[in-house]
């Protein structure tokens, strides 16, 4: 593909339009999501008789007051501006939780997260369909094959909504991160066991975002009125960042979402963007419209507990022992007997098949991991609905960054 046909997502000058708003206002949001679309230069003609989904993020079956997953007044408001747009072929809401993508799980999320609700005065349809199909990636780096749900597949246009959290393997979850959703059901669980290390990972995230926004027309809108800091996506507790970010560049977006967290220049998957040329190395490169994005920056959000200090001590250690030493230093995921109820979502999630339910003394059946298969990539803590899985930082490295400090 020439510089001249580059889609808007390899296009490191293409702008992020940056909205106040510190509420789930609906009719407050409604307008203000039209303004930021028009900002972006987005059309009716660029929608009319198309096929649209809108993938929001829906991670985990959860109450939205946790703030894992997308906020129901902010869908509602999403779609009355849309049909106000625009007059689709279709219009369907498509996500594959991180657990089973059956239509039994659909619904449940469907209805605990909110979403039934929300939906209920639009035209929108809910997704049942638990198929996928297998997508060939040709610029993929780090994968060039993907199976997607198959709404995704079929549309001709996404709307990206993603939710601003913190992120226990990828440090954030944003733009780029909400596209995993993408991918059916368990199927996520092979992926992890492909990409066991985690910049691999973040590199097969960026393939797939960029084979989403390369093939169609992709809208990234980001809920970061209230976020979540800490643990997340799904562990950590609600944090107010009190903005609206819109753009069609979902590296541009996050990279400016990411210095919004206070952690600039941390994110694996923004620094392979960069490095491919889809977005800026630095969050004052971006080109913003709308509020100075600045004003927004919380020196203070906590992050997940996974990131101890794999930059701040690790990355002092001298190279000899950046090998075996290190597996010894990372954090890792450990059962909270007392809460863990022996539900066994964490053994079914586990990529590497290394958690196994066993009975205590008094015969309660609880979750044990195997640290020596263990990849670290967090997706037992991510999907436990009880909260019963700690990220445990290694003591010593706990003392090595509190030294630095
Ligand atoms: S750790 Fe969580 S997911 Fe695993 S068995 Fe216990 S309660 Fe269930
Ligand atoms: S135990 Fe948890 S962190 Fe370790 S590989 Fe399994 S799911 Fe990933």
């Amino acid at each position: 593909m020439s510089d001249v046909e580059a889609p808007p997502s390899r296009n490191p000058g293409e702008p992020v339009f940056v909205i106040p708003c510190d509420s789930y206002e609906k009719d407050l949001l409604t307008g203000k999501i039209g303004e930021a679309m028009q900002a972006i230069g987005l059309t009716p003609l660029m929608l009319n008789g198309k096929r649209i989904a809108v993938k929001p993020n829906l991670v985990i079956r959860k109450d939205p007051s946790i703030a894992a997953t997308t906020n129901p007044v902010f869908l509602d408001a999403f779609l009355s501006w849309l049909e106000s747009f625009c007059e689709p072929k279709d219009l369907v809401l498509a996500e594959s939780s991180g657990g089973p993508y059956t239509e039994a799980s659909l619904r449940a999320i469907y209805r605990e997260c909110g979403i039934q609700r929300a939906v209920e005065t639009h035209s929108i349809r809910l997704n049942y369909d638990v198929s996928s199909k297998s997508v060939s990636a040709p610029s993929g780096k780090a994968c060039r094959q993907f199976d997607l749900i198959t709404p995704i597949e079929e549309a001709d246009v996404i709307f990206n909504l993603s939710k601003l959290k913190s992120h226990s393997l990828t440090r954030m979850s944003g733009a780029v991160k909400n596209t995993f959703g993408c991918i059916p059901g368990l199927t996520k669980f092979e992926y992890h066991a492909r990409f066991p290390k985690n910049d691999l990972f973040q590199s097969m995230l960026v393939d797939l975002s960029d084979l989403l926004h390369s093939s169609r027309t992709v809208i990234d809108l980001q809920d970061a009125i209230i976020g979540m800091e800490g643990n997340g996506p799904t562990a950590g507790t609600p944090r107010k960042i009190g903005v609206v970010l819109c753009s069609r560049n979902p590296f541009c977006l996050d990279r400016i979402a990411e210095a919004i967290l206070g952690c600039p220049g941390e994110t694996g998957m923004l620094k392979e963007a960069s490095e491919r040329g889809f977005c800026p190395e630095r969050a004052d490169e971006v080109v913003s419209l709308g509020a100075d994005w600045q004003e927004y920056v919380l020196s203070d959000f906590k992050a997940p507990d996974s990131r101890v200090s794999l930059s701040s001590a690790l990355s002092w250690l001298p190279n000899l022992f950046g090998g075996k030493v290190y597996a010894w230093f990372e954090p890792r995921p450990v059962i909270r007997k007392k809460t863990c109820v022996g539900c066994g979502e964490c053994a079914r999630s586990c990529p590497v098949h290394t958690i196994t339910m066993v009975p205590d003394r008094k015969g309660k059946r609880h979750a044990r991991i195997n640290p020596d298969s263990c990849i670290r990539c967090f997706c037992c803590q991510e999907l436990c609905p009880f909260r019963s899985i700690d990220i445990r930082k290694n003591p010593v490295l706990k003392g090595l960054a509190a030294l630095r400090r």
